[in-house]
């Protein structure tokens, strides 16, 4: 066992604490809820990572979800070179755009049309914008837990690294900014009803993210999704899928192919950068053609549709396409939670999944909304979190989160991290 953080990567840290808040430039990282510093990163191949001791780990955070092919992977590394060398941004249209609009429309059949963005954060905004002028209505309906990035008037029950704050908002946020979000329970038809029923004919947008991830993998119930599609459709609101991390993670579509529903807009990050900064949101022609310079609805961006960031996303797709690629992930990752399964049984701990993405929830069963998340015992994640890292495995950082599997993952690593998850638990709860 190895002392985590090293020596060098504490160097690192408390000296970047001097220049940048928390020394991080997004809270999660810092490790906050897990009780020390973070190791500092140098390098990363596959799915191993290598800190700045030399420690590594295999990954399963997979930079948020950004990865599904591991990281540097070779077609990504090799097309991104070559791009580079031909210039790195013109502001001007590229053809890369051209093509990975095409792409991305082929696999997700509900887009019509798409526009890129820099980061999900831009992606929700600018579709929340264009949903508002479709509908010329103000509210927005949001589920608690689900993060939707970090747009003041969304910081209202909020996942991610704001469920760690006390109300999971902001200081920073007037309260006229958050007048028009109303954020309720997920999976709970009955408030959605009675929402609709009080405010129906002012609500813009529902926007969800299908299979929350941002609050621990959270699954939807059985029909609610498809309840929310009816009901959206009834009152004249539009339906907002954010598919930041589950588009091309849970099915090549998104979830939307996997629930067959059809959302009036949808919002993608992560994966569609190949690692560089790339957002998209995307719907109809109707819908998507009020946006400036064909309609009068502005959203522009100085490095949007970055050609460096498009081949790392094309080639990413590309790999995605093949055949058996989902297959033969989803194929390992079955395989992985079931042994896992059997490991959790004696201990208070459940396992929530969805595709390539898992959470182990410190918790008898598995949290249906952000409240039973908050039930878990954080102590014991942090314990457990802890033991995990110093023995070479590297999960998403909070019980808030969601961990990945990767192409790059062998079944060989996995039976490994299976032996260091069997003894981290028999660590945290001794007999
Ligand atoms: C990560 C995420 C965002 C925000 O994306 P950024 O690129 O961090 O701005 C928005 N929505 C969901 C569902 C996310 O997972």
């Amino acid at each position: 066992m190895t002392h985590i953080p090293g020596v060098n990567s504490q160097k690192i840290f408390n000296e970047t604490i001097e220049y940048i808040p928390g020394g991080v430039n997004s809270p999660v990282r810092s490790f906050k809820s897990i009780g020390i510093t973070p190791p500092v990163f140098k390098s990363a191949k596959g799915s191993i990572m290598t800190d700045v001791d030399g420690n590594q780990y295999i990954d399963f955070c997979a930079s948020w979800g950004v990865f599904m092919a591991g990281h540097a992977n070779d077609e990504i590394e090799a097309g991104v070179i070559e791009r580079i060398k031909l210039g790195t941004s013109f502001g001007a249209p590229t053809h890369e755009e051209t093509l990975l609009a095409q792409k991305i429309i082929a696999m997700v059949p509900t887009l019509e049309m798409v526009r890129f963005v820099s980061s999900g954060t831009e992606a929700v905004m600018s579709a929340l914008r264009l949903a508002r002028a479709f509908t010329g209505r103000p509210y927005i309906l949001k589920f608690d837990g689900c993060y939707h990035g970090h747009v003041d008037y969304l910081l209202a029950s909020a996942g991610s690294g704001v469920a760690e704050t006390e109300h999971g908002s902001s200081p920073g946020v007037p309260t006229d900014f958050t007048k028009y979000t109303l954020s309720i329970p997920f999976n709970r038809k009955d408030l959605v009803e009675k929402v609709f029923e009080s405010h129906g004919s002012l609500i813009a947008a529902v926007i969800v993210e299908p299979v929350p991830a941002n609050m621990g993998v959270v699954f939807p119930d059985k029909g609610f999704l498809q309840f929310l599609r009816g009901i959206t459709s009834k009152f004249g609101s539009l339906l907002v899928f954010d598919e930041v991390i589950t588009g091309f993670r849970v099915a090549p579509g998104g979830a939307q192919q996997l629930f067959n529903i059809t959302p009036d807009l949808t919002t993608l990050g992560k994966i569609i950068g190949g690692g560089f900064p790339a957002g998209a949101f995307g719907g109809s022609k109707e819908i998507m053609s009020l946006l400036a310079p064909v309609g009068n609805v502005y959203q522009a961006g100085t490095l949007s549709g970055n050609p460096v960031a498009m081949t790392a996303g094309l080639r990413t797709l590309e790999i995605l396409q093949r055949s058996y690629f989902y297959e033969e992930l989803f194929e390992k990752a079955q395989r992985f939670y079931s042994e896992l399964n059997q490991i959790i049984q004696p201990y208070p701990v459940s396992l929530a999944t969805c595709g390539s993405m898992f959470t182990l929830f410190f918790r008898n069963n598995k949290p249906g909304n952000f409240s039973e998340v908050h039930e878990c015992a954080m102590d014991k994640f942090a314990a457990f979190y802890r033991f995990m890292l110093q023995n070479g495995v590297y999960l998403s950082p909070s019980q808030y989160e969601a961990s990945f599997i990767t192409g790059a993952h062998t079944n060989s690593q996995l039976d490994k991290v299976l032996d260091v998850i069997r003894r981290g638990l028999g660590h945290v709860f001794p007999h």
